[in-house]
């Protein structure tokens, strides 16, 4: 996929913390596109919450995002202590989950599904229609994740209509 940038302008993303008030591209580690299109308002904390859905608002008006390694603009809201990730772009701390290395190999599997790669810049309304076709369900992605039974409350939504 490249660079797909239309010519519109597009507001910067305040995410009220980490680096700076006025990003103009996301920066996204791959894993949190299948959150966010499942994301109800359920997080590790009101500044957590809050980083979400502002990355769902940016991407869904087109804000421009790109894929990372490690901790990105969602991760620096969240509020667990250390350990963090050593080397870690913000010193923020994070979730149990996210330093045994779960988290970063499900970021290497959702790139391998998607067919994405790290460093892509692309906009965020296609990123997640992308996720949606090709991970219609992470039922089988995203085992031992503490939220799953939630998303796949959401996803039953979907299916719902
Ligand atoms: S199960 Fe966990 S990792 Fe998977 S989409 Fe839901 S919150 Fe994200």
């Amino acid at each position: 996929m490249a660079d797909m940038t239309d010519g519109e302008e597009r507001e910067g993303m305040d995410m009220g913390g980490g680096r700076g008030m006025d990003a103009d591209v996301l920066r996204l580690r791959p894993h949190h596109l299948l959150c966010i299109p499942r994301y109800v308002g359920e997080g590790y904390g009101e500044d957590f919450n809050r980083a979400m859905a502002r990355a769902r608002d940016f991407m869904e008006a087109g804000g421009m995002v790109e894929l990372v390694r490690g901790e990105d603009d969602i991760c620096c809201s969240c509020p667990h202590a250390p350990p963090h990730t050593p080397g870690g772009r913000y010193g923020s701390g994070s979730a149990e989950i996210c330093s045994t290395g779960w988290v970063s190999r499900l970021d290497d599997l959702v790139l391998r599904l998607l067919a994405l790669e790290y460093g892509l810049v692309e906009r965020g309304d296609v990123l997640l229609s992308r996720s949606r076709a090709r991970v219609p369900t992470v039922k089988e992605v995203c085992v031992g994740c503490p939220w799953l039974e939630l998303c796949l409350q959401v996803e039953k939504g979907w299916a719902e209509g």
